[in-house]
């Protein structure tokens, strides 16, 4: 599946602003966003006026770039928010925010989506007991996540735990920081989501 692998810090230029993509960094001044806050490129500083389609695009590209996902697989999810009931734009972030990799970046297990997903591809977590590397896996409330013994005495994985140990997880997420365990007491509503997404844009996106 083809994934972008040219320079992150250009899509958060590109969508005007901060997806929060290269962890650490995001926070500090050496931000791209923060010095150069145009869209990359020779017109970046042109100011164009964007149509109606063009929004619901642009916070379609933001929320895929926000939580790393391809096309098609997004699409999926829009599917399947659709046949739940509730409002769809909730019920996509929510299959969002369940995925695998998004969660061990919520409990601060990587500094990045991106990094969280490398690390689960390398097998270093556990879901109710049992290796889980697939990054796009859907979790769901009462699931129970680990790492796994022989990864926290990685000297990689010490070093991001402690890089993350201050960082406020969700409430949705039940976390015991030195057992490296984790619950899903729930999935999150709308207002526990962080995602810099008009969910209602992607709606009309795809409701045409
Ligand atoms: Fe985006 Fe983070 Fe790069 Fe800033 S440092 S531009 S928030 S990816």
């Amino acid at each position: 599946m083809a994934r972008y692998t040219g320079a992150v810090c250009k899509l958060c230029r590109r969508e005007g602003k901060k997806l929060f993509l290269k962890g650490e960094r995001c926070y500090t001044g050496k931000c791209a966003f923060e010095r150069r806050s145009y869209a990359p490129g020779q017109h970046g500083q042109n100011r164009k006026k964007i149509s109606e389609y063009g929004l619901q695009l642009r916070a379609k590209q933001q929320a895929r770039r926000y939580y790393g996902i391809n096309e098609s697989q997004f699409h999926k999810y829009f599917i399947m928010a659709e046949k739940k009931q509730g409002v769809t734009g909730d019920n996509l972030l929510r299959i969002c925010e369940s995925r695998l990799d998004n969660v061990v970046y919520l409990l601060g297990w990587a500094n990045s989506r991106n990094e969280a997903r490398q690390l689960v591809l390398h097998g270093h977590y556990l879901v109710n007991g049992k290796k889980v590397n697939i990054s796009s896996y859907l979790l769901k409330a009462g699931d129970e996540l680990a790492i796994k013994a022989e990864s926290k005495n990685s000297e990689k994985i010490k070093a991001i735990l402690e890089i993350n140990a201050s960082r406020p997880v969700p409430q949705w997420l039940d976390i015991d920081k030195d057992a490296a365990k984790a619950k899903i007491v729930s999935l999150p509503e709308r207002d526990q989501i962080a995602a810099p997404v008009e969910e209602h844009l992607i709606v009309e996106f795809y409701s045409k």
